[in-house]
């Protein structure tokens, strides 16, 4: 089994779409081990986009992921990291599949409603950057 971080961005949370996107996770076949709403700091949201820390949007990325509440979902399933890639879409919901989360839910490149890991290692990673293991 694989392990994937969800995070449901301030825009999503904003919409009050958090309940949808958590319904499409489970419908699409996710187990969720562990969920917290939380508002992130500064801090938190700089460490957890820190290989982004060169790219001209990450002063942005920060403000933006510090704007309002998130909720973070611990995600666990054959192939997690893969599908829920696949089941939120492009970076970009411009280019973002129909029946996507970010086709159906973001508002542009940067508050797109949802964060998927990017690797197996980092799916590992990224859940324990926000849950201790006895939490899950
Ligand atoms: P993903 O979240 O699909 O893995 P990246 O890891 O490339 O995408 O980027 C992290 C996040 O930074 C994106 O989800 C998005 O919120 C933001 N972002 C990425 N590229 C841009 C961009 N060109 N302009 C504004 N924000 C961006
Ligand atoms: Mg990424």
């Amino acid at each position: 089994m694989e392990r994937t971080l969800c995070i449901i961005k301030p825009d999503a949370v904003k919409k009050k779409v958090q309940g949808s996107i958590i319904q499409m996770i489970l419908d699409a076949g996710f187990k969720i081990l562990g969920m917290k709403m939380l508002h992130l700091s500064k801090k938190q949201a700089q460490k957890f986009y820190e290989v982004h820390k060169e790219r001209p949007f990450y002063n942005d990325l920060v403000d933006f992921m510090t704007s309002g509440p998130v909720v973070t979902i611990a995600l666990e399933k054959d192939n997690a990291v893969t599908d829920y890639r696949y089941l939120i879409g492009a970076t970009d919901p411009a280019e973002a599949k129909e029946g996507t989360v970010r086709k159906m839910f973001a508002n542009s490149k940067q508050e797109n409603a949802v964060h998927g890991s990017d690797s197996v290692e980092n799916g590992k990673i990224e859940v324990g950057f926000f849950f201790a293991e006895s939490e899950l």
